[in-house]
């Protein structure tokens, strides 16, 4: 049985994580649970999943959670997120918290050797030298979620990393993928919320018409396989069929194909390394889709994505400053404060001026967070 600590249980990893655990009673059970503010969701979960330690946001929700069930153990903030990741009980933390905020309590849960499935790309992005350090220190197992990195993952299953020739990402374009440069200017949230392919939270599905969230992902594949930005390559597959793949030196290449439904790479990640059966699951029929397309992408037209890459290969805090002014900017523009090109124009503002530091420890990776989001703040008042 794998006892699982689940953050971010009401976003929509969290609640796809819970329909696995729902349809795998034998194998998981969520010990512990955080959520932010959905206190409402949080009470249905609490009644179907009886967790023993729960953490909301506020310590206000948290009171009323402790009033209406005196049996459960409530903690709150950013300190409830670390005493769910570290709850004795259990022994898996999936961290789909969103944002720089899952980095602390996904270092405490590997200080405490649990096995850490992570979809909370974020903290691979701000700190993943220090994440990875850790994690070979105490010997706890990194499991990726994102289903690029599992497609990488599986398809790199049982071979020798040395053989390795080049990583290729496939994205799917996001929701503004046919637009010209011209067209973006006058793009609306609602516009930029509509993916084609998948049904994700707020913030990813913005990161994805940016290309953002391919860039944040080709930092995750760096820090997780330790390749370099030279072998990591990205291409268009607008079907998203093929979740990944990886080139091999004697020119073979293996792929991971699957319907786009996240629900497949967070059981494997649960369940690895066993495959357990997905008898909800849509399969894949390969006739109906008929064809397959694949294209470069467009560096001018969907700028962050070169970001990414410049940070990544400058390494040290500019990835910090790159992912805070990056959350800030794609919060202000879901409030409608700045447009959609202006998240791109925050984020080089940022970057052009960041004073890098090398080897970031946690205190100063932190305190740039905290500084570039306030700087960000300044910028777009
Ligand atoms: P959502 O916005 O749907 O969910 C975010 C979750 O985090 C919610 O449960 C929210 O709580 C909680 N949360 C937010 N802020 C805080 C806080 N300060 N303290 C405690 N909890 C907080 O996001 P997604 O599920 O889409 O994404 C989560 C992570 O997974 C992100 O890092 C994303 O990049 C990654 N990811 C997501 C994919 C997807 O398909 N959605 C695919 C691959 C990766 P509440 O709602 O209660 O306020
Ligand atoms: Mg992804």
């Amino acid at each position: 049985m794998k006892s699982i600590s689940l953050l971010g249980a009401t976003g929509s990893i969290g609640q796809q994580t819970l329909d696995i655990v729902k349809d795998h009673q034998e194998e998981f059970e969520i010990a512990a649970l955080a959520s932010g503010k959905n206190i409402e969701k949080t009470k249905e979960i609490i009644r179907e999943f009886s967790p023993k330690l729960v953490s909301m946001q506020s310590e206000e929700d948290a009171r009323a959670l402790s009033k209406e069930f005196p049996e459960l153990e409530v903690t709150h903030g950013s300190q409830g997120l670390i005493d769910v990741a570290t709850y004795s009980d259990s022994n898996v933390l999936l961290n789909a918290v969103l944002g720089s905020i899952g980095l602390e309590s996904t270092l405490a849960a590997i200080r405490q050797k649990k096995a850490i499935a992570i979809a909370n790309k974020e903290t691979l992005v701000t700190a993943g030298h220090l994440v990875m350090a850790e994690a070979k220190k105490y010997g706890a197992p990194i499991l990726p979620v994102d289903s690029e990195h599992s497609a990488l993952w599986q398809s790199m299953n049982g071979e020798n990393p040395k053989s390795v020739e080049r990583l290729i990402l496939t994205a799917s374009g996001g929701s503004f993928r046919d637009k010209t440069r011209e067209e973006l200017e006058g793009v609306t949230v609602k516009q930029a919320l509509n993916h084609p392919n998948w049904s994700m939270g707020a913030k990813i599905t913005i990161d994805s018409a940016t290309l953002m969230n391919k860039g944040l992902e080709v930092i995750e594949a760096a820090v997780l396989y330790g390749m370099s930005y030279d072998k990591i390559d990205v291409l268009i597959h607008r079907e998203s069929i093929i979740h990944s793949m990886v080139e091999y030196h004697d020119s073979s290449v293996m792929a991971q194909l699957g319907t786009a439904d996240m629900r497949t790479p967070i059981q494997y990640a649960l369940s690895y390394p066993e495959r357990l059966p997905r008898s909800t699951a849509e399969r894949l029929d390969l006739a109906k889709i008929g064809q397959l397309h694949f294209e470069n992408v467009d560096f001018d037209r969907f700028r962050c994505l070169g970001f990414a890459y410049e940070a990544g290969r400058m390494g040290g805090t500019i990835l910090t400053a790159m992912n805070a002014a990056n959350e800030a900017a794609v919060g202000s523009f879901l409030q409608e404060k700045i447009t959609f090109l202006q998240i791109e124009d925050v984020i080089e503002r940022v970057m052009q001026t960041h004073d890098n530091v090398q080897n970031p420890d946690l205190e100063t990776i932190l305190a740039v967070d905290k500084e570039t989001r306030k700087i960000v703040e300044g910028m777009i008042k």
